[in-house]
């Protein structure tokens, strides 16, 4: 039986990908060796990371000016290297709160500069503070945002965009869960980072990307392997890279390429999701919580009438081959995290499903 992974990060990877990773697992690119076991610097190796680098940009459209980076220590690494790359003791640092991974980049960067909340407390809130609320400060060195929280499924929206940008600072945004989701206008932020595991490939490989002009501002004591200069003029091979990682993340950029970019990827995404939302809202038994024009494409959160039905509904789904359904234990109820990886037929399945157990269970 086919079964459907709707787990929120590490999440499910494109079936092809998988595929010819397994067939290249014992010889890769006629090397006779596993991709895992050629050296970083062999001219293969290095013809990999060109190429998945060029697709990158081309899929994104990274303008020139920027620096692709592949860092390790995956997206919470970068909470403590923003600060560190960007300021000097004591100076102010802006940061919206929309939840648990706001909160956790604001925890880390206060012990390194002096965190302004524009707007927002509480750990899961089910809606963006509204704009009315925001307070920036005068000095900020850079506005902070988590793009889409992946716990609550709430999604910054363009209107949410525009009031940060309106602001003329440097603005860095977390994509951990929503890059490659739909089309962006890279040159509209200072830096973008991502974790891997969640729309690209395997845990602990970070993409930076980075105004060239932000790169050399870093304090004195930076550790060097926090310093994005440090990746920039290394080829992100000043140590040893997450070579597996970068293999399947490169596979993964290729395969988002052939199937028609981000644009094309992002009408799916947007179909999968709405889909999702109208059956919830008109069950008149599963619930979402969220701000219904705030709601995320990547995690659809609902509940069931009561939490007792909960493992009920897990086990059930379980047998049905719709995995990893369980939300996010600060935030209970379900999660379908709705990635590129995730095809409609996953979304479909999962509705028929729900659909059965809510008659069943109604
Ligand atoms: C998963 C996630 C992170 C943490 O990623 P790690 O790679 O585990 O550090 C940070 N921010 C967001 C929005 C996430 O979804």
């Amino acid at each position: 039986m086919r079964t459907f992974n709707f787990s929120a990060g590490p999440a499910m990877l494109p079936e092809s990908v998988m595929r010819e990773a397994q067939q290249a697992l014992l010889n890769w690119n006629q090397t006779q060796m596993s991709v895992m076991e050629v050296s970083h610097r062999s001219a293969e190796f290095m013809a990999l990371a060109a190429q998945m680098e060029a697709d990158l940009r081309s899929i994104m459209a990274i303008p020139n000016n920027y620096k692709v980076l592949f860092i390790h220590g995956g997206a919470s690494l970068q909470f403590s290297a923003i600060p560190l790359n960007l300021t000097a003791p004591g100076e102010t640092v802006d940061y919206l709160n929309t939840g648990v991974w706001s909160a956790k980049a604001i925890k880390e960067a206060s012990r390194y500069a002096k965190v302004h909340v524009v707007a927002g407390e509480g750990e899961n809130p089910t809606q963006v503070p509204p704009i009315e609320q925001w307070q920036f400060s005068a000095d900020a060195k850079y506005i902070h945002v988590c793009a889409n929280e992946t716990i609550t499924g709430l999604e910054l929206q363009e209107a949410h965009l525009e009031a940060v940008f309106a602001q003329g600072k440097p603005v860095i945004a977390d994509m951990s869960s929503n890059i490659l989701s739909r089309p962006l206008d890279v040159s509209r932020y200072a830096m973008i980072y991502a974790g891997a595991q969640k729309n690209i490939g395997p845990a602990g490989l970070a993409i930076v990307i980075v105004r060239d002009d932000l790169l050399n501002q870093a304090r004195s004591d930076c550790p060097t392997l926090l310093k994005w200069s440090t990746y920039a003029n290394n080829e992100s091979m000043f140590n040893t890279p997450n070579t597996w990682a970068w293999y399947l993340s490169g596979l993964v950029f290729a395969w988002i390429k052939a199937n028609g970019g981000v644009e094309a990827i992002a009408q799916i995404n947007q179909r999968k999701a709405q889909k999702l939302y109208d059956f919830i809202d008109a069950s008149g038994f599963y619930r979402n919580r969220i701000h219904p024009a705030e709601r995320s494409w990547m995690n659809v959160t609902f509940e069931l009438p009561n939490a007792e039905q909960n493992s009920v509904f897990l086990n059930a789904a379980k047998q049905a081959g719709l995995l990893s359904l369980k939300g996010h234990k600060a935030f209970g109820g379900m999660r379908a995290s709705l990635y590129n990886a995730m095809p409609e037929a996953g979304v479909d399945a999962l509705i028929g499903f729900m659909q059965d157990f809510a008659r069943a269970h109604a």
